[in-house]
């Protein structure tokens, strides 16, 4: 600094100046950190996964907010470094939890404590993967089934077969097939598979139809109205013909003929 130069405010002549006043008296002025009125942190009950933008992270996280929650909504200027934040819960109600982040930054080569109130609203809303497993959303049912016509089969060998056939269709699922599988059911006809994606569901039909010999019906329900669009539910129902055991591998694909329904 040139001599004779001083702070403008305080007065003191040892420091150096920006733009005429020291870095104590220029960290008096500034708002060295803070964060906004009403922070919202949406997390999913199931897991603790927290939904950040458009993807969802750090599942089996607990449901206690941590800094790795509240340290994101802190607004740190340019000027400022952050060394450090240590969060005090104030109060908390059902829904809403007051804090208190007791920081220490960095300002010009100074270092200054800063408390920064935070208020954050926890938001709970289950993430993709826990609504498919809890089962609360599907788009379209396959249905494994037995022949229509001939000899009814009893409810446990008929169910056990479906699930060897099921097991042969998962293994030549594309990845993104058994992902869009969000549970199965057991019923005494064979089994319900409930799929979160329509396209996934028609197009595991359509395998099971040409490479494993089984008859393919497709219908759908009106289940309501989302966004003026009409929301249909599909069923894919496959009747999967007996096999003898010298015949218990996949249909090839070129010998599904005329006789498959569809
Ligand atoms: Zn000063
Ligand atoms: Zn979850």
């Amino acid at each position: 600094m040139t001599e004779g130069e001083f702070c403008v405010v305080c007065g003191a002549t040892d420091r150096p100046l920006v733009d005429g006043v020291c870095a104590e008296c220029a960290a008096d002025r500034t708002t060295l950190l803070s964060a906004p009125k009403r922070a919202v942190v949406t997390l999913c009950p199931h897991c603790g996964a927290r939904e950040v933008g458009a993807h969802w992270d750090r599942q089996g996280t607990t449901a206690i907010l941590t800094a790795e929650d509240l340290n994101p909504f802190l607004v740190v200027p340019a000027e400022v470094g952050v060394r450090r934040v240590e969060w005090d819960e104030i109060s908390a109600t059902a829904t809403v939890r007051e804090y208190l982040g007791h920081a220490r930054v960095r300002f010009r080569g100074i270092e200054r404590d800063v408390d920064v109130p935070l208020s954050v609203r926890t938001v709970h809303k289950s993430c993709p993967e826990c609504s498919r497993r809890s089962g609360k959303y599907y788009t379209a049912i396959v249905q494994l089934r037995g022949p229509a016509e001939g000899r009814p089969e009893k409810a446990i060998p008929l169910r056990a077969r479906l699930e060897e056939e099921w097991v042969r269709l998962v293994r030549e699922m594309r990845p993104d097939w058994r992902k869009a599988v969000s549970w199965r059911e057991e019923l005494p006809e064979g089994w319900n598979c409930f799929f979160a994606d329509s396209l996934a569901a028609r197009s595991v039909a359509k395998l099971a139809k040409q490479r494993f010999g089984a008859t393919l019906k497709e219908s759908s329900s009106l289940v309501g109205r989302k966004n003026g669009q009409d929301l249909y539910r599909v069923t894919f129902c496959l009747r999967f013909p007996r096999r003898s055991t010298e015949d218990a591998h996949p249909v090839p694909a070129d010998d599904v003929g005329g006789a498959v329904e569809q």
